[in-house]
């Protein structure tokens, strides 16, 4: 479905946030994306969605691809429409406006009328919460919700590949397993998902397939178990010697 080929990125023209990096994502796939602080798990993510340019970086080599069509010479509301969608990491949900209107905002990309009406429902079925506190402004909400919300408006475009930047980032234990369910739950309605997660365990259970970022570059790939078993991802991201 998804398929990153010789990507290399840089901010600035100076740092080399990635460098040759190559994955893919099957229809229907999950793939969790490891790696330590500044591996170039964002930067990924930013390539994929066309928001690099927000952030001073650029491709500078490589092809991004979904369905084989190739999307990294679009701009972000074109990869939009082309079923892509990031939520970004920090839960960015815009404080000040209702959570109704949070969602609203979010249906801007969606494909159709129709499409929209969809969404809203499978959101608001995903996010009871959401629609209790509709009329609510979004920066009343606790971190949990907040992230609920930055999901949701993200779902209203109605997706086929959801990218996700850290979502268990700062929260509860409770809420980190909420948000597992809730990706696993996105899945299973058939959309596919990139996952950015520090919690790796959480992160490789929800996975078919995984990547390790090493400094921008690919360093392990291959199957959520495998990657689980490996003894290099264990000692780094799970916590067993
Ligand atoms: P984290 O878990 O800390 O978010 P990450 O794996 O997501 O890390 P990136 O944020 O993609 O890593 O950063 C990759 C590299 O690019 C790092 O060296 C980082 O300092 C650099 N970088 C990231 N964003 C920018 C930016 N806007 N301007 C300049 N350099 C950046």
């Amino acid at each position: 479905m998804l398929e990153v080929a010789g990507l290399s990125v840089t901010y600035g023209g100076a740092v080399q946030a990635l460098r040759d990096v190559s994955l893919r994502v099957p229809e229907r796939g999950v793939l969790t994306v490891l790696g330590s602080n500044g591996a170039g798990k964002s930067t990924l993510l930013r390539a994929v969605s066309g928001t690099l340019d927000r952030h001073g970086g650029q491709r500078d080599a490589g092809t991004i691809t979904v369905d084989g069509t190739a999307i990294h010479r679009r701009d972000a509301a074109s990869i939009v429409r082309a079923g892509v969608v990031q939520v970004p990491e920090g839960r960015r949900v815009f404080g000040h406006l209702t959570v109704d209107d949070n969602l609203r905002a979010g249906a801007a990309g969606a494909r159709s009328r129709a499409a929209a009406a969809r969404a809203r429902s499978r959101v608001e079925e995903l996010f009871p919460i959401l629609v209790t506190r509709s009329r609510q402004r979004a920066a009343l909400l606790s971190g949990g919700e907040q992230q609920m919300l930055a999901i949701g408006r993200a779902l209203m475009s109605d997706p086929r590949l959801l990218l996700l930047d850290e979502p268990s980032l700062g929260l509860a234990p409770l809420m980190i397993q909420r948000v597992g369910e809730i990706v696993a739950e996105i899945h299973r309605h058939g959309v596919c998902v990139v996952l950015v997660e520090q919690n790796a365990t959480m992160a490789l259970a929800l996975a078919d397939t995984a990547v390790v970022l090493d400094v921008g570059q690919v360093s392990l790939a291959g199957s959520a178990a495998e990657l689980a078993a490996s003894e290099q991802v264990r000692q780094l991201y799970l916590g067993h010697g």
